[in-house]
């Protein structure tokens, strides 16, 4: 479930809570997700840590465990936290616990069992898919348009698989990449090479300001951490209901396996070599 705004909230409520907050006992009860990347089991590598700053990496989710190790988290899907006073329940299908030394309880719940919880050494990130490969990260202030358009030229791709290319920009999901490509009137399967410099300028331009509106509509719903907040998104997940600029019909199709959805009147398809979607049935 959570996109880059759903993560740098959790990084900004949750961050100051834990950060300093001795881990008295872990408890595990879904060892599925656990990626132990030093020898010792989980809990008693765990136990007696001090968590330290929680960080985001791209997609990744950071927090040092003094001394000696790193806890990195992909929540992937269906990965969720919460932070638990006494009493409160735990999170659905809990896949792993931390008693911390104020009496509260940090959850790590986990429908789908996809998200990946690595334990390494403090600074060894080697060993952790694709954490050392991220481009650059589009909310920092290196994410410049020139930058964005030495990476975008002669790339011959989808404008939705580029921008979803973590190694290009780090970390855009299914969700806001439908809202970007939206506010920048491109169809999903545009080739890259055949975007105007004004569509290039628009792309970069809407990757900046979405995520910035993203950024901003999550953090004041200030919803409970674990909870997805989705209902200001204008195309994801609205096929069939009408455009909010133009009132077409939003459509949704496959690209390279993910649905993806766009107002076909917004986005048209301008290589003369795709369907006609304003034409097609709706759904
Ligand atoms: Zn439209």
């Amino acid at each position: 479930m959570p996109e880059l705004p759903d993560l740098v909230h959790i990084v900004k409520a949750l961050g100051p809570e834990i950060e300093g907050r001795r881990i008295l006992r872990a408890a595990v009860r879904n060892p599925i997700v656990l990626r132990i990347l030093v020898p010792g089991s989980f809990p008693d590598l765990v136990a007696g840590k001090v968590l330290r700053r929680l960080e985001r990496h791209g997609p990744f989710l950071h927090a040092g465990l003094d001394p000696g190790l790193d806890l990195v988290m992909h929540l992937m899907l269906s990965g969720r936290l919460r932070l638990a006073v006494p009493g409160e329940k735990a999170l659905p299908a809990t896949a792993f616990s931390f008693e911390l030394d104020d009496g509260r309880v940090l959850y790590y719940g986990d429908e789908k069992s996809m998200g990946k919880i690595y334990l390494s050494a403090a600074g060894d990130f080697g060993s952790i898919p694709s954490y050392l490969t991220q481009g650059v990260d589009v909310t920092s202030s290196d994410f410049s348009f020139e930058l964005f358009s030495g990476l975008i030229d002669r790339k011959r791709c989808q404008a939705r698989v580029f921008i979803m290319d973590q190694t290009c920009l780090s970390a855009i999901g299914n969700a806001y990449a439908d809202e970007i490509l939206f506010e920048a009137g491109i169809h999903p399967k545009a080739p890259c090479h055949a975007l105007s410099p004004e569509k290039r300028r628009a792309l970069y331009d809407a990757v900046r300001s979405v995520l910035a509106w993203g950024i901003e509509e999550v953090e004041s719903a200030a919803r409970p951490l674990e909870d997805k907040v989705r209902s200001h998104l204008r195309v994801r997940g609205r096929a069939g209901q009408k455009c909010p600029r133009c009132g077409a019909l939003i459509r949704k199709a496959g690209v390279l396996g993910f649905d993806s959805f766009f107002c076909p009147v917004c986005q048209p398809d301008l290589t003369g070599r795709g369907l006609d979607w304003t034409k097609l049935p709706s759904g």
